[in-house]
């Protein structure tokens, strides 16, 4: 990618926000519900409040054409978006014309500039990154904040904290601009990449909690049966009840052998081999055994929150909050408890999805939570129950309107080899059944009527196979 030229937009974004601080305006942040878009918020409200200004900030779901008509409705000069806005640079244009608004994103945007001269779009996509290797949501809002002021270096752990969130890394290892924001970090102490297991409980939970709800990957013959786990690690020697963290580096080496012997006995494929160990991000701000010493499980703390409509309280996490932490830290287990449930679900009534030429769209009703339906298609790529080159959607009933349904597209770099882009198909579709719908093309979403469920699998099947087949999506 064209690093310079994103860099000239990061500084263009940080001397509009200066610019409206001196003049003493409030700055107006409103970013995305996840861990990625979380810290972006807490990177900016830090940036900001650095340099004396004050802002307001909002944590929401996505950036629909109702919120920005709401945004406009508040008068306020300057409008700054961060892990979102990509997808509503039109309504932005249209509803935000009086303002100033600073677009700090990753996903693939509707254009590549605004039109309107006031706007900007800081994003690294129309400078050829990857949307979700090369930088995050927090990333961009990191290089903003580090053109405003050289001492937001300091942030760089929190910034890779939302990169870990959206699985920049979910190869094992770190692309693109990610790695600057490491440098950045290591030159000050303040994080460091271990090659080590890339499972969700390094510092928190026990050995045998860590391998039996390991997901993503998968350990085939552990996962999902804790008594599997305990018995599998005493027979190589490991207390399960030992945290990863307090190994010593020759155990965790043992460990980390005898994982991949057993995942090579059972077939695993090598895409799961290969990211099962790799770079893990640890701060030394944080003790050992603290959620936030480690970035997984950082920011899974983080989504937690913002699932509970509680980002705002995540944001007071990532700006060194105490109790914020200690009322969150409640949150965790429930959320990861939540996810073992909806993986129990997924695997035994897969039967029920439908299986498409292009596509497995599989209905939840109400058994999986509408903000879980994006890990549950996860789960089910990587528990091996479809064909890795077809996409994956489960689809839940959303929690605000019983008479929509909230969708969660996920697939594989095999698959987008054939030439998918799930995101595009989703706005597309969503276009057609009254919704709305986007994201990357590795993961996106949708929200649509639940009346049209069947129209949908149609629709969207018949769009990804346009996709392959080399047609424009949508094809007129
Ligand atoms: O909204 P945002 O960009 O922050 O979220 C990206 C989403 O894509 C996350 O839910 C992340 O887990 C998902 N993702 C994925 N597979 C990848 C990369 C990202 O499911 N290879
Ligand atoms: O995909 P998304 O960003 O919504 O994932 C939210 C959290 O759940 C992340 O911390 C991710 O690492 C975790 N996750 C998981 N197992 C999966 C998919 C995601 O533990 N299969
Ligand atoms: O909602 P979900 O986690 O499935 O979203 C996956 C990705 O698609 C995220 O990056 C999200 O921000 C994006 N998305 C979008 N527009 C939508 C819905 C989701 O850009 N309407
Ligand atoms: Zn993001």
């Amino acid at each position: 990618m064209d690093k310079g030229a994103f860099l000239e937009k990061a500084r263009e974004g940080a001397e509009l926000i200066k610019m409206h601080i001196e003049l003493g305006h409030t700055i107006r942040l409103i970013s995305h519900r996840d861990a990625d878009g979380i810290t972006a918020g807490a990177v900016l409200a830090k940036a900001i409040a650095r340099e004396g200004g004050s802002f307001q900030l909002s944590i929401v779901k996505q950036a629909s054409e109702d919120l920005v008509k709401e945004l406009a409705r508040e008068k306020h000069r300057i409008y700054v978006f961060s892990d979102l806005g990509s997808g509503a640079m039109s309504w932005i244009g249209s509803y935000l014309d009086d303002a100033t608004v600073v677009v700090a994103d990753h996903h693939p945007p509707e254009k590549e500039e605004f039109t309107n001269e006031s706007h900007l779009l800081v994003n690294p996509v129309p400078f050829g990154a990857n949307s979700v290797r090369d930088l995050s949501g927090s990333g961009v809002a990191y290089f903003v904040a580090r053109e405003m002021n050289d001492k937001n270096r300091d942030l760089a752990y929190v910034a890779m904290v939302g990169s870990v969130g959206d699985m920049q890394e979910i190869d094992g290892t770190f692309h693109g601009m990610n790695l600057d924001i490491i440098e950045d970090g290591k030159g000050l102490g303040i994080l460091e990449i271990r090659k080590e297991l890339r499972l969700f409980g390094r510092e928190s939970r026990p050995l045998r909690q860590m391998l039996a709800y390991a997901t993503n990957p998968e350990i085939p013959g552990i996962t999902g049966d804790e008594r599997n786990a305990i018995q599998w690690l005493r027979a190589k020697g490991f207390d399960p009840d030992v945290h990863y963290w307090q190994l010593r580096e020759e155990e965790k080496r043992k460990l980390h052998d005898a994982l991949v012997i057993q995942m090579i006995k059972h077939n695993a494929p090598k895409e799961s081999i290969d990211r099962l160990i790799g770079d893990v991000v640890v701060s030394p701000l944080y003790p050992e055994g603290d959620v936030r010493h480690e970035a997984r499980e950082f920011s899974t703390l983080l989504n937690a929150t913002g699932r509970l409509n509680a980002g705002t309280l995540g944001v007071a996490i990532c700006l060194g909050d105490e109790e914020a932490y200690r009322k969150a830290r409640k949150m965790l287990d429930d959320y990861k408890k939540e996810q073992v449930e909806a993986r129990r679900f997924i695997i035994q009534n897969w039967n029920m999805a439908d299986e498409g030429e292009h596509a497995y769209v599989f209905y939840a009703g109400r058994n999986i939570r509408d903000t879980l339906v994006g890990i549950a298609a996860n789960m089910a790529i990587n528990s091996g129950l479809v064909n890795p080159e077809k996409p994956v959607v489960v689809l839940a009933d959303s929690d605000e309107d019983e008479n929509l349904v909230k969708g969660s597209a996920r697939t594989t770099e095999r698959a987008l080899a054939k030439g998918y882009h799930l995101g595009e198909a989703l706005k597309y579709v969503a276009e057609k059944l009254g919704g709305e719908g986007g994201g990357h093309a590795i993961a996106a979403g949708i929200r649509f009527p639940k009346s049209k469920i069947d129209e949908f699998t149609r629709l969207f099947n018949r769009i990804l196979g346009e996709q392959v087949s080399g047609g424009k999506t949508g094809g007129d």
